[in-house]
């Protein structure tokens, strides 16, 4: 390298780290804010999304059933000046989306761009002022699709200078960005993130070290990101990170005294732009679970894919679907049903029957001739119901603000109707909470199913409402919120459906019993356990002698009981009745 060739790379190294460390030293950073209704939002799902979290992780960890991603439509809207020069060009926008494709593919979902680029020319835009989104997408915006707009600088509305800034679910669908952040290949990831609700890694401040959340982890469901795998995150910038991308900060502490590790790699930090390239598994997880429950019906109105099952689930081993296809604009259909990658039929409405006990996803790609898009829906097909054991279940309802659209039922497993509920009052029942309890008994199939009679659910677009089951140990078996028309949930209970402890004959005399019985076995049980017709538990006694197994019933009422004997594990359930 001759000397002034030196002098002059020396030079450029200078001018550009000086370039670099300018552009840092603005507030070039994301203008998400994390609002009440926000942590409303997040509170009302949670318990929701943990269960599709854990699904998606273990299909993760264990090879995804299917590989078909679904697909969701972006709105491209590229400012440029008045006179139509500037702004990103084609290019820029393709690179941009593909990076972005290549990390949120992890989730289970990719963008395309839906009836090409809405191009704006806008001098006032170009310089655009957080204060003129209402103005702006009340124009532009297209209903039901990913907005994102693209200019040259962004000021906020406290007068920083901003990369991009996006809305959580319940918030307007548009996503800001500045020209220069979309092509550094991480602010687009960073951005979609808070559309699918990920909030930033050192929490919803954006004061140094002012997050809860503790390097131990403990408290990491409620605070910070909501995020368990992602490190405690004091905030990173380019004060504590290197041009190496390693945290540096070897002294700040959380409040336990701890020195923290954050990730300076992660999407949704505040780390070296160039530096953040990966998304932790469970935000992978968190962006399908919200995909699911918030945004899966984001359509493009030119080009979309969508279907509908007319049953969801059984008790039985078998079941006979008709999938109904409600895409737009599709001229061939590739349906796979099962979830193996295997396309199972081509045409545009399908009927298929699953033997055997399952759970399916059903992927559904259709063609308008030039593209390709597709809609997965996560074990969506349920063959062979949940096993549950409980006496009751207790459903917990919240209603959104149009009430006169929900009903449910709950039915046994011949279809009569056990219990009912709705169409509720509107005006009078907006957003509350309804509680019933069914009482249920062993060994029989039970289906809860809720309408909305306008289609649109009860989450997200009118409130939060959901449903949520309970057995009597307060476990979660189902819940929902975005379900559209309707959704049903299956159980089998089996809280008396166990493995029979002996081949022994157990008698028990005299049946029927005025004032008491006697348990016969010539194995002797640990416990027994009294259950009355409805199911519900009413006696429990541990079993020390013989003498134990003479069993006083003169306070019973009239009528069938069945009485549970266990021994290691194992029981077997035999009826008396009460005279
Ligand atoms: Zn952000």
């Amino acid at each position: 390298m001759n000397q002034k060739f030196f002098r002059q790379f020396t030079l450029f190294l200078v001018l550009f780290f000086i370039g670099i460390s300018s552009s840092y030293s603005q507030n070039d950073e994301c203008g998400f804010e994390f609002t009440e209704e926000n942590q409303n939002y997040y509170n009302s799902i949670k318990e929701h999304i943990k269960q599709l979290e854990t699904e998606f992780l273990q299909n993760l960890f264990t090879g995804r059933s299917s590989t078909v991603v679904s697909s969701v439509p972006v709105k491209a809207h590229i400012i440029r000046q008045s006179d139509g020069t500037g702004g990103l060009t084609d290019m820029e926008l393709n690179d941009a989306m593909a990076t972005m494709n290549s990390i949120y593919i992890n989730a289970g979902i990719e963008f395309f761009l839906c009836d090409g680029i809405n191009y704006i020319n806008s001098d006032d835009y170009y310089t655009y002022e957080q204060a003129e989104e209402s103005l702006m997408t009340s124009v532009h915006n297209v209903n039901g699709v990913i907005n994102i707009y693209f200019t040259n600088s962004i000021t906020s509305s406290s007068g920083g200078s901003l990369c991009g800034y996006a809305y959580f679910p319940g918030g307007p669908e548009t996503i800001l960005m500045a020209n220069s952040c979309t092509t550094n290949g991480s602010t687009l990831s960073h951005e979609m993130g808070h559309f699918f609700a990920l909030s930033h890694t050192h929490g919803n401040s954006n004061v140094f070290n002012s997050t809860q959340e503790l390097v131990n982890g403990s408290n990491c469901e409620s605070t910070g990101d909501f995020i368990c795998d992602t490190p405690a995150d004091p905030k990173l910038g380019v004060n504590n990170v290197n041009v190496d991308c390693n945290y540096t900060d070897t002294t700040s502490q959380d409040a336990n005294g701890e020195i923290y590790q954050p990730d300076p790699l992660n999407f949704m930090s505040y780390s070296r732009k160039r530096c953040r390239s990966l998304f932790s598994p469970q935000q992978y997880a968190r962006i399908n679970a919200i995909y699911q429950v918030s945004r899966e019906s984001m359509a493009c109105p030119s080009f979309s894919t969508d279907f509908i099952a007319d049953e969801t689930e059984t008790c039985g081993t078998d079941l006979t679907v008709s999938f109904t296809d409600n895409s737009v604009g599709a001229t061939s259909w590739s349906w796979d049903v099962d979830g193996d990658d295997i396309v199972d039929y081509n045409t545009q409405n399908v009927t298929h029957t699953y033997n055997g006990v399952g759970s399916y996803d059903v992927a559904l790609t259709v063609s308008n001739g030039s593209n390709n898009i597709s809609k997965v829906k996560a074990q969506y097909i349920n063959v062979g119901a949940q096993e549950i054991s409980t006496t009751t279940i207790e459903l917990s309802l919240t209603l959104d603000d149009w009430p006169a659209e929900t009903s449910w039922n709950f039915l046994d497993g011949d279809g009569n109707v056990l219990y009912s509920g709705g169409p509720y009052v509107e005006g009078v029942d907006d957003f509350t909470t309804k509680t019933e309890m069914f009482t249920i008994n062993p060994d029989l199939c039970y289906k809860f199913e809720i309408n909305d009679s306008y289609g649109d659910g009860i989450c997200c677009a009118s409130g939060n409402g959901n449903y949520e089951l309970r057995s009597d140990d307060n476990t979660l078996l189902a819940s929902g919120g975005n379900f559209s028309s309707g959704t049903t949930n299956s159980f089998f209970n089996g809280v008396l459906s166990v493995n029979k402890f002996s081949n022994e004959e157990i008698n028990l005399y005299p049946n029927p019993a005025s004032n008491s019985f006697t348990v016969k076995s010539r194995i002797r049980p640990d416990n027994y356990e009294i259950f009355n017709a409805l199911g519900q538990k009413i006696k429990t006694l541990k079993v020390n002698s013989n003498q134990d197994l003479n069993i006083n019933v003169e306070n019973l009422k009239e009528g069938i009981y069945f009485i549970k004997l266990t021994r290691d594990n194992s029981s077997q359930v035999l009826s008396f009745i009460k005279d």
